[in-house]
């Protein structure tokens, strides 16, 4: 009985994991099982709290030299459409979770002709790396190939400096978890074909980045085309 006592108090004590309440609360949003000024209201509070963690655990801010192309091994020539025209924001609403429309990201395309997630060239997986350094705090390990979700095995990634959320999705494999601190360059998932769009055989294998600033607790997209380009120059290539 007084074990029982002792660890329900720990439990009580130990103060929750704001990255793993994150990580909670947007599973939340994108199943579109809360509320929308409930869910503003608990990104507003959180925020700080994961900003927070991110420098008691170690996390420093990353000079914008110091940012990595996403795609290891492939540059500017991977990013879809022409000259940015893949990013489309207009009607995007982050609080619409799975039924939010438009395409405000970028699509980085892979060689894979065969659709097998390996690179034709090396027949390895490609690894997507940390644009910036910052704290993981939104994960899927998993996906159904039925699943109406359009991420499929995405990760979270929140920069204190840019005070905003970068987002990977459409993975093979995810290799951080919701709490750690990475840096740029930093290796966080393999490019796959999971999501609802991107598991068609139509569809070529690509990693979806998306940028959203946090404004008031409200995630809204910015266009990261400029940085991807300048990330993605041949001597900017750090593999
Ligand atoms: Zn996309």
């Amino acid at each position: 009985m007084r074990f029982l006592a002792a660890v329900a108090l720990t439990a009580f004590l130990t103060p929750p994991d704001p990255c793993l309440e994150f990580d909670a609360l947007y599973a939340q949003i994108r199943d579109r099982t809360i509320a929308r000024d409930a869910a503003r209201r608990r990104v507003t509070a959180l925020i700080p709290e994961i900003r927070g963690e991110f420098y008691a655990r170690g996390g420093a801010d990353s000079p914008p030299e110091s940012w990595r192309f996403p795609l290891q091994g492939y540059g500017a020539e991977a990013i879809g459409g022409k000259n940015g025209s893949g990013y489309m924001p207009a009607g995007y609403d982050w609080f619409d979770g799975y039924k939010s429309r438009g395409h405000p990201g970028h699509d980085l395309f892979i060689h894979d002709s065969n659709r097998d997630e390996l690179d034709d060239l090396t027949g390895r997986p490609v690894t997507v790396v940390s644009m910036t350094t910052g704290i993981v705090v939104a994960t899927a390990l998993e996906w159904k190939a039925d699943s109406v979700l359009r991420g499929g095995r995405y990760i979270y990634i929140y920069s204190p400096q840019q005070n905003g959320l970068f987002y990977y999705a459409h993975n093979r494999e995810i290799l951080a978890k919701p709490g750690d601190v990475v840096a740029a360059g930093q290796a966080i998932a393999t490019v796959g074909r999971s999501g609802r769009n991107a598991a068609q055989t139509r569809s070529p294998t690509h990693l979806h980045v998306m940028f959203l600033a946090i404004e008031d607790g409200y995630p809204k997209p910015r266009d990261i085309y400029p940085d991807l380009r300048r990330l993605g120059r041949p001597e900017g290539r750090p593999f």
